[in-house]
């Protein structure tokens, strides 16, 4: 394995930190107060919208005209610092880990660098892919990754994808990914492992074999 494609939201951080919490809460205030949605229909609205597009900014756009820029600015407008603290646990594990390492989010850019600077592991990703990779389709539409691949010059067989949406390790398996689901949904067949938390990863790959080949780069040991 070469490379450890690594959602960004609670995924690299536990969801008990609620930084989701903040951006929720402006979502909600832009379709209300920008975009002008009343109240009473905001909620209904986005359940809709997820559910048909994967996220909120895909309806926003189709059906009311939002520039999707607008929205990435000010949905992520959030205080990070205040939910996220730096993570040396995290970060030892990240750098024990020999693939190349990048984030793929369906966040924006400067979200995600806000989010790798309070976590303090910034400097180990080589690259971020962000909503904008696939013209603002996001996961689990499977154009973001076949751009992501694309990008990386690698083929699916080669990546490692770390998530903590099920649904999004769907697209990753039927390219061939080796997909861990990190936290407590329940995963699909098309999840090779499962860990309570993403610090668990590097145990999970130093020990644990995929169609024959190392995932890890690690010796094999005796009885596998
Ligand atoms: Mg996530």
């Amino acid at each position: 394995m070469e490379c450890i494609l690594f959602d960004l939201d609670n995924t690299l951080y536990s969801p008990h930190c609620d930084l989701f919490g903040l951006i929720d809460k402006r979502i909600n205030s832009y379709m209300h107060e920008v975009v002008g949605i009343p109240l009473e229909d905001v909620d209904t609205l986005r359940r809709r919208y997820w559910q048909t597009y994967g996220v909120t900014m895909q309806g926003l756009m189709r059906h009311h005209q939002v520039d999707p820029e607008d929205y990435l600015y000010y949905v992520h407008d959030v205080d990070v610092a205040s939910r996220l603290q730096v993570e040396p646990e995290l970060r030892q594990a990240l750098i024990s880990l020999p693939q190349a390492k990048v984030v793929f989010t369906n966040s924006c850019r400067s979200h995600t660098d806000r989010v790798l600077e309070a976590l303090g592991v910034a400097d180990l990703f080589e690259q971020v892919f962000d909503i904008r990779v696939a013209d603002y389709m996001p996961k689990p539409y499977v154009q973001p990754y076949h751009r992501v691949l694309e990008n990386l010059g690698l083929t699916g067989s080669q990546c490692i994808m770390v998530e903590d949406s099920v649904a999004n390790l769907k697209p990753a398996k039927d390219l061939g990914m080796t997909t861990i689901l990190v936290g407590n949904a329940t995963p699909g067949s098309f999840v090779d492992r499962q860990l309570d938390e993403v610090v668990q990863l590097p145990a999970a790959l130093a020990d644990w074999t995929v169609a024959g080949s190392r995932v890890a780069g690690q010796p094999a040991v005796a009885g596998e």
